[in-house]
């Protein structure tokens, strides 16, 4: 049976992976994300793989762009089976130097949007006795690493609300797990190769070299491709008892 996925920031890197990944299953696809060409994307995978895909490009920062999208998903969809919790930003600074206006912003988007996306999907999923909710949090959900103090909070605390939803969904068959990627090559990380180079004064090859990959015992970026399925995965009917879980795709990082 198909389902309807509601993906934030689905039109680059991870996410687009994942609105790949369940297209690919026969799922339908609720795009999300600031990119300008993000209505072609999603055109572009609807027609790829014979799936109803939509996109609305809500700037999630506040509770009301993220009701609006859900709102939208609802109206074009009719349910909403899955959500994936992915749109995230980053800015790397030491603390003493980090502007304020950045860390608010980073903690409205990568943890409050999660928040107010769950809650205005979650009576609907449970009246439906069916959800599947997936965070994308990252191996900084239960890892720090100095200078990203923001990102670090931000994503522990969506894996402390993973954990909350489980239990809360637990009665209804709506599950929800965190999916805690090591380093992944997309724009955004990219844009934190060229901060850190500055922030180490390192060229960017060292960069990459000695500081990011060098906490992952596996020296690769992690696959976009295994992100979709994972995802793909946590969401399936008889996934009913993976529930409350961190899944850390992170080339070993948090086995240290
Ligand atoms: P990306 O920059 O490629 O994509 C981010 C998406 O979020 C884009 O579609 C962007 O338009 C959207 N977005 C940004 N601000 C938004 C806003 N205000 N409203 C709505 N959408 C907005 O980044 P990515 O690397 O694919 O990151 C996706 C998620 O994965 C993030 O939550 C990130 O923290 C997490 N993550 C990334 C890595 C990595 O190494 N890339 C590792 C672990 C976790």
């Amino acid at each position: 049976m198909s389902r309807n996925v509601l993906i934030t920031g689905s039109t680059s890197g991870i996410g687009l992976g994942i609105a790949e990944a369940f297209a690919k299953n026969g799922d339908n696809i609720v795009f999300n994300g600031l990119e300008e060409n993000g209505a072609e994307i999603a055109k572009s995978i609807g027609e790829k793989y014979g799936v109803k895909t939509v996109f609305k490009n809500s700037n999630l920062m506040t509770p009301e762009g993220v009701q609006e999208l859900v709102d939208f998903a609802y109206a074009e969809m009719g349910s909403v089976e899955v959500l994936v919790n992915n749109a995230g930003i980053q800015h790397v600074s030491p603390i003493e130097d980090f502007p304020i206006e950045k860390y608010q912003q980073i903690i409205a988007l990568n943890m409050n949007s999660v928040f107010y996306a769950t809650k205005a999907v979650f009576k609907k999923m449970k009246d439906q006795k069916f959800g599947r909710i997936i965070n994308v949090s990252s191996v900084h959900g239960i890892r720090a690493s100095e200078f990203k103090s923001a990102y670090v909070t931000a994503k522990h605390g969506v894996v402390g609300l993973t954990k909350v939803l489980a239990l809360e969904g637990a009665p209804f068959n709506v599950t929800c797990n965190a999916i805690c990627p090591g380093y992944v090559k997309t724009p955004l990380v990219e844009g934190q190769i060229k901060d850190q180079a500055k922030a180490h004064n390192m060229s960017e090859e060292e960069v990459v070299e000695n500081v990011m990959l060098q906490k992952q015992a596996v020296k690769s970026f992690v696959p976009i491709e295994k992100l979709g399925e994972i995802a793909v995965f946590l969401a399936a009917e008889n996934a009913t008892t993976v529930s409350g879980s961190t899944f850390t795709l992170d080339g070993g990082w948090s086995a240290q």
